[in-house]
């Protein structure tokens, strides 16, 4: 008995697969061909008709954050409440009270999580995100990045599609380097202010038409994006803002004089932000402020092994595959933190360090003769002189 598909009627011998389904009602027959083209409706019609995503609460957005970034708890406090809050104001948008957008700004030394923050924010939240390295951007008229490029990366992110882009995540790294270099109007450095103008407009909600297609085409067409709904995420070290801020708080007769290593980030205001050199428009557009901690070598360790997809069960999963069973002993790991402390690069550091303990490791494992799983514990020596197998 031939077999034909029963949507399009096509025999088996035409098409490459047939699928069948038993029912009560009989055996029913379709093809790979109606397959195919159910699955491209289907496609069209999530883009029609978006799900509502579910409504994540506060506490579970940071409990998802907990099991990739390690320490930085009240900073993941914050960003999970305004995360929470922005989308309920997406919700909201059509009643009586306009809520208004809170960008935020994360503060803290290099390689202590601010990018990985807001990245692994995107990822659990199941939006677009891009990074915008802000040092990079100028302001119109002058070469280099306008700050439209932005939305541009983040239209390619979210495949075309304005709705979709419209409710992503930019990260702008290096905030603080647009900062005016001195007060007098003769040292204010022009780009920095111009470019810190030009994001002004992104980060307060316009509409702005950005080009598409082939850049160098003199027939580009443009897109119009709304930033309202655009979650602006700032990150800056602000190294030496405790030099800025702390004269005015050590002027005047009875006051102590904070030592440095009192200075916390947790104390920084939108205030101290403007002595610094932002402008004060920005950051009234920057409402939340958090700062994350410095990675100490307890934090540092834990990096290697905690989180979901940890660095040391990277290279665990990779060996496995040479049949080798790898293993880290504390001091290895201990040492691997100092090392990566005393090249003050943050977690950043971490993975470089371990790509080097483990090169030769790496090239002489698959080439190990052994009918069991081989085992390879690493040592604090073979950190500091380079892995050897045996
Ligand atoms: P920053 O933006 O603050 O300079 P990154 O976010 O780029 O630092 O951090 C560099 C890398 O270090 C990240 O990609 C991530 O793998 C790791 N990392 C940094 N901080 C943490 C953390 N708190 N928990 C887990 N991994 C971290």
């Amino acid at each position: 008995m031939s077999i034909k598909c029963s949507f399009c009627g096509i025999d088996q011998s035409e098409c490459r697969w047939i699928f069948s389904s038993s029912t009560s009602n009989g055996k029913h027959y379709i093809c790979d061909k109606c397959i195919g083209k159910i699955s491209s409706q289907i496609e069209e019609l999530k883009l029609e008709y978006p799900e509502e995503k579910a409504f994540l609460t506060p506490s579970v957005i940071k409990s998802k954050l907990d099991s990739y970034v390690i320490g930085q708890d009240r900073a993941k406090k914050i960003l999970s409440v305004a995360v929470y809050n922005h989308y309920k104001r997406l919700r909201k948008r059509n009643a009586g009270v306009e809520i208004q957008k809170s960008n935020i700004l994360l503060i803290g030394s290099t390689g202590c999580g601010k990018t990985y923050l807001a990245q692994t924010l995107a990822r659990i939240l199941d939006v677009p995100f891009v990074i915008c390295d802000a040092t990079g951007l100028t302001q119109a008229g002058y070469v280099g990045k306008d700050v439209e490029e932005c939305l541009s990366s983040l239209l390619k992110k979210a495949d075309g599609s304005i709705e979709k882009a419209q409710t992503g995540i930019v990260y702008i790294d290096e905030i603080d380097k647009l900062a005016r270099v001195g007060e007098s109007s003769a040292q204010r450095d022009v780009s920095g202010e111009g470019v810190q103008q030009a994001l002004l407009k992104l980060l307060e909600g316009h509409v702005i038409s950005i080009p598409v297609g082939d850049k160098k085409s003199p027939f580009t067409s443009t897109v119009d994006i709304d930033t309202s709904n655009i979650l602006f995420i700032c990150g800056g070290a602000f190294d030496g803002i405790q030099k800025k801020i702390e004269p005015e708080k050590t002027i005047g007769f009875g006051h102590a004089i904070p030592k440095i290593n009192e200075f916390s980030y947790n104390e920084i205001e939108s205030s101290d932000l403007v002595k610094y050199g932002l402008t004060p428009e920005l950051t009234g557009r920057l409402p939340v402020i958090a700062s994350l901690d410095g990675l100490d070598e307890n934090a540092l360790v834990r990096i290697l092994v905690e989180p979901k997809n940890s660095i040391v069960s990277q290279y665990k999963e990779l060996l496995k595959m040479d049949n080798v069973s790898l293993d880290f002993e504390q001091d290895a790991l201990v040492e691997i933190a100092r090392t990566a402390l005393r090249k003050k690069t943050g977690a950043r550091g971490l993975r470089s360090i371990m790509e080097s303990t483990m090169t030769d490791i790496m090239f002489e494992a698959p080439d190990i003769v052994c009918e069991d799983t081989y085992e390879i514990r690493i040592t604090k020596d073979m950190v500091k002189g380079g892995g050897r197998i045996g």
